[in-house]
């Protein structure tokens, strides 16, 4: 039961971070969704997991590719004892190819973002004697696909820092932990499907089982709410030792 516990999720009004945020608040904890936009369906989002599930859940904007404003967020939130730092970009390219903003960008949203919040979260867990980080890396952040530099490296740095965060908190019942999803069909990677079906010329169904499946032994995309169980899981008692490592949710594909 994680009633009284407040949860920030990064890059949380789609996808993954959304469904991390569903299932945290389906547990009883106070929910935070953040992304770069300030729209509507933004706020509307937190109302509608606040209705549904009795929490407080707020929506509060701020760009995570900037480390003032990454800060900014866990200040702004207030409280913090679950850190999902889930916000990440990808683009496909060849290093030569590889333009410079985006190897950039990605650095800064999928990896950087995770060091700035957390050095404001960590006081914060310390302080109320207890905290959860749940960095979402990926099956890249333990293998590597062409094309994919600056995601791998990003994907593969957050890993790094998971268990650095883990041995500096192991004393203070705060545990670090990378959930590594395989594919899951959000749009992250529906975006990917356009761009792949003219590379390989495949239709989507095609690129889908032949390109996008074959890494993942099961055939079958892991779901938002699989990976949102997991991030429960973690923050249960039952993971109060498990700090510094990877959960594959990911069909085998690490298994290969
Ligand atoms: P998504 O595109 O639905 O979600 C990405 C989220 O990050 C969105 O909410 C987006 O608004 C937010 N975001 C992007 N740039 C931001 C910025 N500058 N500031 C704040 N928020 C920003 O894709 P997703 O699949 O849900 O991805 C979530 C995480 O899961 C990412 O870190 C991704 O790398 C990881 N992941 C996804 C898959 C997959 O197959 N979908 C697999 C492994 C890992």
């Amino acid at each position: 039961d994680l009633s009284g516990k407040t949860a920030v999720i990064t890059g949380s009004n789609s996808g993954i971070g959304l469904g991390i945020a569903w299932e945290l608040a389906r547990a009883g904890a106070d929910i935070v969704l953040n992304s770069f936009t300030d729209t509507e369906e933004d706020h509307a989002l937190a109302a509608q997991i606040a209705s549904e599930t009795g929490v407080t859940a707020r929506y509060l904007q701020a760009d995570m590719s900037r480390g003032d404003q990454c800060r900014g967020l866990i200040e702004r939130a207030g409280r913090c004892d679950i850190l999902v730092n889930n916000a990440g970009i990808q683009h496909v390219a060849a290093i030569p190819d590889f333009p410079t903003e985006k190897w950039d960008a990605i650095i800064a949203i999928n990896l950087t973002s995770a060091f700035h919040t957390s050095a404001v979260a960590l006081p914060m867990m310390r302080a109320a004697g207890w905290g959860r980080v749940i960095n979402v890396a990926s099956a890249h952040g333990l293998t590597a696909s062409p094309y994919k530099s600056a995601y791998v490296a990003a994907k593969h740095g957050i890993v790094g820092l998971t268990k650095t965060t883990a041995l500096e908190t192991a004393r203070d019942d705060i545990t670090c932990n990378a959930i590594c999803p395989g594919y899951v069909l959000t749009p992250i990677v529906e975006n990917q499907i356009p761009d792949t079906m003219k590379e390989y010329d495949m239709s989507r169904e095609e690129v889908i089982v032949k390109v996008m499946l074959t890494r993942q032994p099961s055939r079958d995309f892991a779901t938002v709410e699989q990976i949102g169980g997991t991030a429960t899981f973690l923050c249960s008692p039952a993971a109060a030792q498990i700090t510094g490592t990877t959960i594959s949710v990911d069909g085998g594909w690490t298994a290969l």
